[in-house]
């Protein structure tokens, strides 16, 4: 199969990642095997890819976007039929017996695998998958919708729940990229009202189109006092000016795997009168099933660019250099 992988991890203008041919993968037991149709781009493949997470496996395939086609069963597999569309996210294994997995908390597992970092992504034209980490994806969504779901929309949607968004109340996004524009619906379908700080004029008119109430440069302070925020943007020196946006008792989550080094928090302006200041780490398997659901019901529209599979690198410089507003998602015909 034709596919990319890590080669040596560094800025995305050296070519960090390798097109070629791999051997394709046979599904083990409780595993699925996918042709992969497309497979959306996030910024932790960027990460990956230039070394600020380093790669846990050798070659390994980034992807944790993906929309496939059942191909091949592996032993026991029984929860898909051949032919069925299943989508696979960043969460690819967690132990089941760890105190956090035994509490509802499999998103702090202390041995999870990620799909695209310990094992191979939808980089490539097939991907197994443990079926039950697999998603049914709603028939509302095409596959190119589907992608950006499947990872920028369930983690967009564990940090708005992180956030704590009261009702009708004031939400700060900074950053405005594939899973902001995501949590920014969800949030205003449920009454918040949305202030977006961005550093992109284009994510700018996209955030206002969407209904935004404010949409401002990054630097910018919102109009209002802010209830919630979250930093999509992996930028740290944001994290006190959230802080200091926010009103008493207000909640700063970030969203990110990946943050640059945060400046020195003033603790009376920033962080006293009970502002909180929280991270968002992966997402355990019932925030998918349930963002799922509820984007389907919205119904949520992704804003998608679609590039060839063979344009991956120049998908994730693109990424890199903010010229991409919404998600983008590889097609592998
Ligand atoms: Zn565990
Ligand atoms: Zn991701």
């Amino acid at each position: 199969m034709r596919a990319w992988w890590v080669g040596k991890p560094g800025p995305v203008a050296g070519h960090p990642l390798v097109f070629g041919e791999r051997p394709d993968p046979s599904p083990g037991p409780g595993e699925v095997l996918l042709d992969v149709r497309v497979c959306g781009v996030c910024r932790t493949d960027l990460h990956l890819a230039e070394g600020d997470l380093p790669p846990r496996q050798p070659g390994i395939i980034p992807g944790h976007e993906v929309v496939g086609e059942v191909v091949e069963l592996g032993e026991g597999a029984a929860r898909f039929r051949i032919g069925e569309r299943v989508g696979v996210a960043w969460l690819g294994g967690t132990c089941g017996r760890c105190r956090f997995c035994l509490r509802s908390q499999e998103n702090l597992c202390l041995s999870p695998t990620f799909t695209g970092w310990d094992r191979d992504g939808g980089y490539a034209d097939r991907v197994t998958v443990n079926e039950d980490y697999a998603y049914r994806i709603p028939e509302v969504f095409s596959d190119e919708q589907a992608a950006p779901l499947l990872c920028a929309g369930i983690i967009g949607y564990r940090a708005l729940s992180r956030a704590q968004v009261p009702d009708g109340g004031r939400l700060g996004i900074y950053g405005f990229g594939g899973s902001a524009h995501l949590a920014a619906q969800v949030a205003m379908h449920r009454g918040a009202s949305v202030y977006v700080m961005t550093r992109s004029e284009e994510a700018r008119r996209l955030a206002l189109e969407l209904g935004a109430a404010f949409a401002g440069d990054a630097d910018d302070e919102p109009p209002v006092p802010l209830d919630s925020a979250i930093l999509f943007a992996p930028v740290g020196w944001l994290v006190p000016q959230a802080l200091r946006a926010l009103d008493r008792g207000g909640t700063l989550a970030v969203a990110g795997i990946h943050l640059s080094d945060i400046p020195p928090i003033h603790y009376g302006s920033e962080l006293f009168q009970e502002r909180q200041l929280r991270s968002v780490t992966a997402n355990t398997r019932a925030d998918g099933e349930e963002f799922l659901r509820v984007a389907a019901d919205i119904p949520l529209r992704p804003t998608t660019v679609p590039y060839r599979m063979e344009a991956a690198a120049q998908a994730l410089q693109d990424l890199a250099a903010d010229r991409i507003t919404g998600a983008a998602v590889l097609h592998m015909d």
